[in-house]
C-alpha cells in the first residue's frame, strides 16, 4: 500500500509499505478516505519530538472505511465509514473511565503521561498513522465513531482533532460570561479555539499571530480581533494596554513547541534543543493573563522540561489547565454543533493533495506557502459527499 514515510528531519515521501494486519482481537483495519496534516505533525517533521523513528508513518486525523475487524470487535462493522479520534484509548482503564481518553494508561507503554496517539513517535506508543491507504486501529470499539449520514467528510475528518482540541482549549479556560480571551496562534487549532470561545460566553476574543493571511482568516471565520505580534514591540504590554492594564481573563496557547518571537527561546528550544521546544507563546500567555486568570494549553511540547516563568504563575495566582483533547468525550456535542451549522470546520481546509504528493503537502504546510491553513491528503476517493466534485477540478490543490 502507499503510505507517507518519514526519512528524517525535513524529509518525507510516499512509499510502498506492507499492508497493516490485525495484531489483536480488538483491532480493525481501516481504508483511509481523508487524512489531514496537523500543525503538530510539523513538530515531528522538523525533528522536535524525541524518538521519531525513520520509516514510520504520521497521521492522527483521519476517516476511513472499515475493511477488517478482529474477533472481539462488537460495535464497529466491516463497511462502516468512521472518523477515528487521534487518541488511542482502551476505554476501560481508570483514566478512560473518567473521560480522560487522551491519558489512557494502557495504549502507550512508553510513557505515564500521554496515551497512545496515531503516528506520533514512539513517545506516544509508536503506532503507524493514517497518512496511508490503510491503517490498523486498536481498540476499534472505543474511539472510531460512524460518520453520521450526510456529513461532509471534510467536516468529519476535522472532528478527529481540530474541532475537539479547539473546543477543549476554550472549555479548559473556564470562560465566564463577558470574559476577554486571548488566543496565541492562528493555526487551525487557534482559529477553532477562538470560534469556540464565543460558545462559552466570551465577551471579547483576540487572536495573536505573525502571519497576516492567517489573522485575516481568523477574523472572518471566528469574528474576532486579530493582531500581528511582529507589528508590536512587546506583545505582553500590548495586551495589557488593550485590557485596561489588567490582562486577559483567559489566555490560550495554541502554538506549542515551535513558537517564534523570542530569540533566546528559539535558540535554546528549537536550534540547540536544550529544552522541549520554544515556550514563547506560553510565556506570553502567563505574563499577559490577568491575576487570578486561567492559562489553557493545547499547543504541543515535547515530554521534557521548558524554561517558563513559573514564578509569575505563583505570584499572579494563575490557574494552568492543559491536556490533549479527549476527543471521544466531546464528540456527541461537537457532531451536533457541526450538524446544526454552529461550527463549520471544513472551511479551514484550504488544500486537497493526493497522498502520492505528500512531500509537497508537508513543504507547503511547513513553509506556510500558498496561504495554506489546513491541508488534507486524499487517499481513496469514494462517492460520499459534495467534496468529491471539488477534488476533480482543483487548480492544482485547491
Ligand atoms: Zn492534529
Ligand atoms: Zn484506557
Amino acid at each position: 500500500m502507499l503510505a507517507m514515510n518519514y526519512r528524517g528531519p525535513g524529509r518525507v515521501r510516499a512509499d510502498q509499505k506492507p499492508m497493516p494486519e490485525i495484531l489483536h482481537p480488538e483491532d480493525a483495519i481501516v481504508k483511509v478516505t481523508r487524512s489531514c496534516i496537523c500543525g503538530s505533525d510539523l513538530h515531528l517533521y522538523n525533528g522536535n519530538v524525541p524518538d521519531t523513528r525513520v520509516g514510520t508513518t504520521f497521521g492522527h486525523e483521519f476517516t476511513g472505511v472499515v475493511t477488517e475487524i478482529g474477533s472481539e470487535v462488537k460495535k464497529l462493522q466491516v463497511g462502516d465509514h468512521a472518523l477515528v479520534p487521534f487518541n488511542i484509548a482502551c476505554g476501560k482503564c481508570i483514566f478512560c473511565r473518567q473521560g480522560l481518553f487522551g491519558n489512557c494508561h494502557e495504549s502507550n507503554p512508553q510513557a505515564t503521561a500521554v496515551g497512545g496517539i496515531f503516528g506520533y513517535s514512539h513517545t506516544a506508543g509508536g503506532y503507524d498513522g493514517g497518512q496511508a491507504e490503510y491503517v490498523r486501529v486498536p481498540y476499534a470499539d472505543v474511539g472510531p465513531t460512524v460518520i453520521p449520514p450526510g456529513m461532509d467528510l471534510d467536516d468529519a475528518v476535522l472532528l478527529t482533532d481540530v474541532v475537539p482540541t479547539g473546543y477543549q482549549a476554550a472549555e479548559m479556560g473556564g470562560i465566564q460570561i463577558g470574559d476577554t480571551v486571548v488566543v496565541f496562534g492562528a493555526g487551525p487549532i487557534g482559529i477553532m479555539a477562538a470560534k469556540c470561545s464565543w460558545l462559552f460566553g466570551a465577551g471579547r476574543v483576540i487572536v495573536i499571530d505573525e502571519l497576516d493571511y492567517r489573522l485575516e482568516f481568523a477574523k472572518n471565520y471566528a469574528q474576532c480581533e486579530v493582531y500581528n505580534f511582529r507589528s508590536m514591540k512587546d506583545p505582553v504590554l500590548f495586551i495589557k494596554k488593550i485590557t485596561d492594564y489588567l490582562g486577559a481573563d483567559v489566555c490560550i496557547d495554541a502554538v506549542g513547541a515551535e513558537a517564534t518571537g523570542s530569540a533566546i527561546q528559539s535558540i535554546t528550544g528549537r536550534k540547540l534543543l536544550l529544552q522541549a521546544g520554544s515556550p514563547t507563546a506560553l510565556s506570553w500567555a502567563i505574563n499577559s493573563v490577568k491575576k487570578g486568570g486561567v492559562v489553557s494549553i493545547v499547543g504541543v511540547y515535547g515530554p521534557t522540561g521548558n524554561f517558563i516563568p513559573i514564578g509569575n504563575v505563583l505570584n499572579k495566582g494563575i490557574t494552568i489547565r492543559a491536556n490533549q483533547a479527549s476527543v471521544k468525550r466531546l464528540l456527541p456535542k461537537l457532531i451536533e454543533h457541526v450538524q446544526n451549522g454552529i461550527l463549520e470546520p471544513k472551511k479551514l481546509i484550504t488544500h486537497r493533495i493526493p497522498l502520492e504528493e505528500v512531500a509537497d503537502a508537508y513543504r507547503i504546510f511547513s513553509d506556510k506557502l500558498d496561504e495554506c491553513i489546513k491541508p488534507v491528503l486524499i487517499t481513496s476517493p469514494i462517492n460520499h459527499s459534495s467534496t468529491e466534485q471539488r477534488e476533480t477540478h482543483h487548480e492544482k490543490y485547491h
